[in-house]
């Protein structure tokens, strides 16, 4: 709302304390306009409207005590002009006349205080004015028509005279200024007796009467507007100072040095002032001006001294306590000469507007769960650096982050939880960041980290071991300990994109890789990443149709007593035969279909057909079934197990369901009652892959295994000089005997291996020394000749092995190592100086600048690996082996050889 006092009217707004009078009068006017409503013409003091116009309309008026004086001093000068002495009967009448005048005040309270009584007043008005203006015209016709001076030149010098100044102290009361003149009129008329002066005397009347009457119309009419006028001055000033009070809005003005001449008194008592202490006062001392001049105040002070209008300026209020903000118009005021006069204008509160947009902003761009940037100020920050004006300074790289099995922790503890752990990974991941970029949250568990500069890809890489390190550490949540982990995904500016949609791309696709390459780990993008990224989509599809069109099929591999050598069970082991790429691994597609949310599907059926399959078999024979984390967190597996067992009308107990460690990652109550509830329905259960992931014991002591499957990781290199699988075996085989619990020895290939598990004291062995796994129809009819089984195999695992130390290069994707040859043998070798590589990684092997040879990393440790060539190598005459020799072994491009990395 912007009325300003110059709308309502009010001329004299431009002077000093004019808006503060204003102000005050508020009430008064208020009052007099409600009065109004009720007033007759005339009014008298209680029907005026104001102080200005309720003078006029009293008959008397307060100043007619002077004519007291005057007619005193009007009978002495007659006296002297006509050097005459007055008879007694003129100066009786003249001195009753000067009393009657004298008591003007007293008639003046009189009218006042009847003031309702028009009859009243009017007699009152004829006897203080009209009676002694009477008894002086008497007096003075008296004593020159008696004492016979006849000196009438003087007389109506004297009577013009006091009409005159009585028509001066009744200032605009023309019926009393007429009754005033006609009453000392009257006087020579009686004294001179003559017709004629009655009858002007007549004339002068009615002329009188017409002109009063005149008069008092012209006076109703007037007052009526002015009335009008002033209800509607007050009716807009009481509006305003409504507005005022409801501390909506506020007004102000100052004098052309900028110095406060009105403030609503609703803004000096948030300042904690008396309005009157603020006037006088700079108006910029309402305001904060801090050091950096705000925006607001800038252009404010601009405006002030350019004597311009602004409008909707955001200024901060000088308040000691809270923040406050408000937003100002103003405009300058100029007289009629146009001499500028200073500012006037309002202001509103725009406190909560400035804090609602703040908090829109905020949430424009900042995530409101963990506080990070969102993914829209990511997108924003890293268009900044991409567009930055130097191209050095556009280097950058982005960092996509995905937390592994966060999912399980959101489904099983709740959402709440989950958000728990989303703060803490946030706070963590700022952390470990610091200074280096900027962090963000692009939604769900996905993260995103931009490290402007140019950064060497050693330390980038030292980077993102020291975020999946931290953010794999244990965190408490509701007071469960949960486990999680993280994969990175990294793309450089300007090697691997220069726009945010490329990096993103590459970053994503280099995420994938990680979380491909068996999550926990980083992966910098690489160009044969696309082609990778088509070829996982194109599988899960393959995957879809060959779900399907039951193209997946389950193999069962025998699992034989160590010491009776008795097959005692089989596990159910997935096969596809994929239409191009041939036999796939499950290593391969089984994670493919727990991305795609198709391994509750494949695991239902691969239960159904297992116990089928059971069904046909000896009672003593059990099936064993692998089940995935995924499957293990759905609550309905128990009653998908009974369903099974039911259908196939099979005893439980010849179940048994294979889970690995990562079920405990989640050390949650939701875990327990899995445990409990299998163990209802009776089935056997069996912890798979022991030794390779989580590495705590603490949840055998609660989980109900049946038995422990020692990782064929472990098994391999066993048997080798040196190696301390060994000995790892036997502790374990120790720890699940004390526990009661079976062990099987995965993997045993060589009869080296079997002597060794044997003496080891595995209860229980599975491996290719035994029988590879098997389709269903060769299962049963394997079964059908005996549960008899026999090792053959070689006896020992490997070829020699040469020991060297030799410098190479291994080429993967567009990425060059440096290695060290420990050891080689014809068909692999172990190289030293790569940390961490996930198994089936190929490299080409580059022994010099023609001889390069494809190999399959088969195992890592640290910084070593075991790598598999792609085709043996030959002896040379020597019968060493010849990397010397220029022979080019097939590249890792080769198809062949990626289906074997699979
Ligand atoms: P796993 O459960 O540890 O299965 C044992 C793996 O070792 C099988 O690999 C088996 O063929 C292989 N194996 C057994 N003896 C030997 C041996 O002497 N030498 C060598 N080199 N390997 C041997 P496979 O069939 O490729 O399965 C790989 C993994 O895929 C399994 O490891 C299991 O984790 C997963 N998997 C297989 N079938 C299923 C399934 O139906 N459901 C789920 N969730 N996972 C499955
Ligand atoms: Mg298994
Ligand atoms: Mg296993």
């Amino acid at each position: 709302m912007t009325l300003t006092r110059s709308d309502i009217g009010d001329d004299s707004a431009t002077s000093r304390d004019a808006p503060l009078r204003a102000a005050q009068m508020q009430d008064q006017r208020r009052e007099g306009s409600r009065r109004s409503a009720t007033s007759g013409r005339f009014g008298g003091a209680s029907t005026s409207v104001s102080e200005r116009p309720v003078s006029a309309y009293y008959l008397i008026s307060r100043e007619w005590v002077l004519m007291s004086p005057i007619m005193a001093a009007g009978f002495v000068v007659t006296g002297i002009g006509t050097m005459s002495i007055p008879s007694v009967t003129a100066a009786v009448l003249a001195l009753i006349a000067v009393v009657i005048a004298g008591f003007g005040g007293f008639f003046v309270r009189y009218e006042r205080e009847t003031a309702g009584n028009l009859g009243s007043r009017i007699a009152t008005m004829s006897i203080a004015v009209a009676l002694p203006m009477l008894l002086f015209g008497i007096a003075l016709a008296d004593w020159v028509h008696v004492t016979g001076t006849y000196a009438w030149d003087t007389v109506v010098g004297i009577l013009t005279i006091i009409s005159v100044v009585g028509s001066v102290t009744l200032t605009g009361r023309l019926p009393t200024i007429a009754a005033a003149t006609m009453s000392l009129w009257l006087a020579s008329v009686i004294v001179s007796e003559a017709l004629v002066s009655y009858l002007l005397f007549g004339i002068g009347f009615i002329v009188s009467g017409v002109a009063i009457a005149r008069q008092i119309k012209v006076d109703d009419q007037n007052r009526a507007q002015q009335q009008e006028l002033d209800r509607r001055q007050a009716r807009a000033e009481s509006i305003l100072a409504d507005y005022e009070q409801t501390g909506q809005g506020w007004f102000w003005e100052t004098d052309r040095r900028g110095t406060i001449n009105y403030i609503s008194p609703t803004i000096a008592k948030l300042l904690g002032r008396k309005a009157e202490s603020l006037l006088g006062r700079p108006f910029t001392d309402l305001f904060i001006l801090d050091a950096e001049g705000q925006e607001g105040e800038r252009t404010l002070n601009f405006h002030l001294s350019a004597r311009s209008s602004f409008a909707e300026l955001a200024v901060r209020a000088a308040t000691k306590d809270e923040e406050r903000w408000w937003s100002i118009n103003g405009r300058p005021v100029h007289d009629h000469f146009n001499n500028f006069m200073g500012f006037r204008g309002s202001g509103s509160d725009l406190t909560e507007k400035k804090r609602s947009a703040e908090n829109a902003t905020r949430l424009a761009h900042y995530d409101s769960l963990t506080g990070l940037a969102n993914r829209f100020q990511m997108a924003q920050t890293l268009e900044k650096i991409l567009s930055a004006q130097r191209e050095e300074q556009r280097s950058c790289a982005v960092f996509l982050l995905d937390l592994d099995r966060f999912k399980q922790v959101n489904d099983t503890m709740g959402h709440p939880a989950g958000d728990a752990l989303l703060k803490q990974v946030s706070q963590r991941l700022e952390r470990t960041v610091g200074e280096l970029g900027r962090v963000g949250r692009l939604g769900g568990d996905e993260f995103k980290v931009v490290i402007p500069g140019r950064v060497t890809r050693d330390n980038l890489a030292s980077l993102a071991k020291r975020i999946i390190e931290n953010l794999s550490q244990p965190y408490t949540i509701e007071g469960h300990s949960v486990v999680i982990g993280a994969s990175v995904g990294i793309a450089l500016s300007p090697d691997d994109g220069v726009t945010s949609e490329e990096l993103i791309r590459n970053s994503d696709l280099a995420l994938y890789a990680a979380k491909d390459g068996g999550r926990g780990r980083h992966h910098f993008y690489a160009a044969d990443l696309h082609s990778d990224a088509e070829e996982r989509r194109q599988l899960e599809q393959d995957l879809r149709d060959a779900i399907i069109s039951g193209g997946l099929e389950l193999y069962y591999q025998p699992v034989v007593h160590t010491m009776t050598e008795k097959i005692t069970g089989f596990e159910a082991l997935l096969r596809w035969n994929h239409p191009v790429q041939g036999p796939l691994s499950p290593a391969k597609f089984i994670p493919i279909a727990e991305e795609a949310g198709l391994i509750s599907q494949i695991g239902e059926w691969a239960l159904r057909t297992a116990c089928h399959e059971l069904a046909k078999w000896p009672e003593s024979v059990r099936v064993a079934v692998n089940v995935s984390p995924l499957q293990f967190a759905n609550p309905a597996l128990p009653s998908i197990v009974t369903n099974a067992l039911a259908a196939a009308q099979i005893d439980p107990a010849r179940l048994e369901l294979e889970i690995t460690e990562s079920v405990f990652l989640n050390d949650d109550s939701g875990t327990d009652a899995m445990f409990a509830a299998l163990k209802r329905v009776g089935v056997r259960l069996a912890l798979d892959d022991f030794g390779t992931g989580y590495s705590s014991l603490g949840y055998l002591r609660k989980a109900p295994f049946d038995k422990i499957k020692i990782d064929q990781s472990f098994v391999r290199g066993a048997t080798i000089k040196g190696s301390r699988n060994g000995a790892i075996i036997a502790s374990i085989v120790s720890l699940a005997e004390s526990l009661g619990m079976e062990t099987t020895a995965e993997g045993v290939e060589t009869l080296d291996e079997l002597d060794l598990v044997r003496m080891l004291g595995c209860s229980h062995i599975q491996g290719y020394i035994y029988e590879k796994p098997l389709n269903a129809s060769s299962a049963k009819h394997r079964l059908d000749s005996g549960l008899i089984a026999i090792a053959s195999g070689p006896r020992s695992a490997r070829p020699v092995r040469q020991t060297m130390l030799r410098k190479i290069t291994l080429q993967h994707g567009a990425e060059v190592y440096n290695g060290t040859i420990r050891n080689i043998s014809t068909t692999g070798a172990l190289v030293e100086g790569l940390w961490n590589v996930p198994a089936g990684t190929v490299f080409n092997l580059q022994f010099t600048a023609d001889q390069v040879v494809a190999a399959i990393c088969r195992w890592s440790r640290d910084d070593r690996m075991g790598m598999e060539f792609a085709e043996p190598m030959v002896l040379d005459e020597s019968g060493m082996i010849g990397v010397n020799s220029p022979k080019t072994i097939r590249l890792a491009t080769d198809t062949g050889l990626l289906r074997k990395a699979g």
